[in-house]
């Protein structure tokens, strides 16, 4: 037994590139009012990829506990020119579950992650899938083109962000990658391989390696209602990721305390020199106060720090499910006439 994992098998030059298909993977969180349209423009696109590659395509829409009518939609949804699965998760997992499920059930080759509220354009794929096809990459992500009409304190953040996780890390995780990406049937196989529960699924892709490249593009706007990231759940997700990915956060812990101790080494010479040789009497309590308010502020981040860590390893102890299917359905394509 080894303890690597061999996807050689499902290599590009092992059989043609689209024998296998693709399957796109589409997670939905209250998205009833725009489904249908999506759906529609998916058709169209696996007309095309049908007629230009051969290309056999499924679609599997995960229904991530949604409150609205999301479910009965998606399992009224026509199956022309492609295969419809749709997953419906027991209650709301979130995003990188509700992508787990979808990889887990994807039945064809490769797979493609698009979000479900139509701002990944259907038509952009066909461009990720020459770069598969074509030039033969295994990771082809979408990044956004610019965040220009993103407040500048989001952008410094998110600029801060990828500089902490991506600090001495071997493969860097690409600034501003979103979850649009498309995984060769090799790439895809590498993921569901991933045992951890906490899933980052950016930092997954890249981790994997295999060919990777990026295209850039422009979201469009949300279709119909809102998004379901807020703030507070983005700052969330950065932990998420950080802490899965990078250690950066202890060692900047670890580095803190060195330079906090070697400062308080420092000062208390200079009181002695000031005592010994300068024969002043030590001043008063301002000094004490300002050093226990530093180092109790500090001491109360790192432990925090160090918590984030412990929390994650009971959550992987723990070994729960990442998710709970309660129903699944598939319909198979209707063809037309002359077609396999
Ligand atoms: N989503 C999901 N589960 C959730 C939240 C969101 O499956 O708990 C889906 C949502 O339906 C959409 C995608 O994830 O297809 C992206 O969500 P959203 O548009 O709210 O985020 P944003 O585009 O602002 O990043
Ligand atoms: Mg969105």
């Amino acid at each position: 037994m080894t303890l690597g994992s061999d996807v050689s098998g499902l290599s590009t030059e092992a059989g043609s590139a689209a024998a296998l298909g693709l399957s796109i993977v589409v997670p939905a969180y209250n998205e009833a009012g725009g489904l249908q349209a999506l759906h529609g423009r998916l058709i169209t696109l696996a007309a095309t990829l049908r007629q230009r590659y051969g290309l056999a395509c499924e679609v599997v829409y995960v229904d991530d506990g949604s409150a609205d009518t999301t479910l009965s939609i998606a399992r009224n949804l026509p199956a022309t020119m492609l295969d419809v699965q749709v997953v419906s998760l027991s209650r709301n997992f979130g995003k990188e579950a509700a992508l787990m499920a979808g990889l887990d059930h994807a039945s064809r080759g490769a797979v493609l992650f698009m979000d479900g509220d139509g701002q990944h354009a259907p038509e952009l794929v066909e461009t990720l899938v020459a770069h598969w096809i074509d030039d033969g990459f295994d990771v082809v992500y979408t990044a956004k083109a610019h965040r220009d009409n993103e407040p500048a304190l989001r952008r410094t953040a998110v600029r801060g962000f990828y500089a902490l996780i991506n600090w001495g890390a071997r493969q860097k995780i690409p600034e501003d990658a979103g979850d649009f990406r498309l995984l060769s049937p090799r790439a895809a196989q590498a993921l569901r391989q991933l045992p951890e529960r906490n899933r980052f699924f950016k930092g997954l892709a890249s981790w994997i390696g295999f060919r990777q490249k990026r295209v850039d593009y422009e979201p469009e706007p949300r279709a119909h209602g809102f998004s379901t990231f807020s703030t507070a759940r983005l700052i969330g997700l950065s932990i998420e990721g950080l802490t899965s990915f990078s250690v950066a956060p202890l060692r900047i812990a670890s580095l803190l305390g060195v330079v906090l101790a070697i400062s308080a080494f420092l000062f208390g010479l200079s009181i002695l020199w000031e005592t010994w040789i300068g024969g002043k009497s030590v001043p008063g309590y301002p000094s004490i106060i300002v050093g226990m308010m530093t180092i109790g502020g500090v001491q109360l981040l790192m432990i925090g720090i160090v918590g984030e860590y412990i929390g994650k390893i009971l959550s992987e102890m723990k070994a729960r499910p990442i998710y709970f299917v309660a129903e699944h359905t598939v319909k198979r394509a209707e063809l037309d006439a002359g077609a396999d």
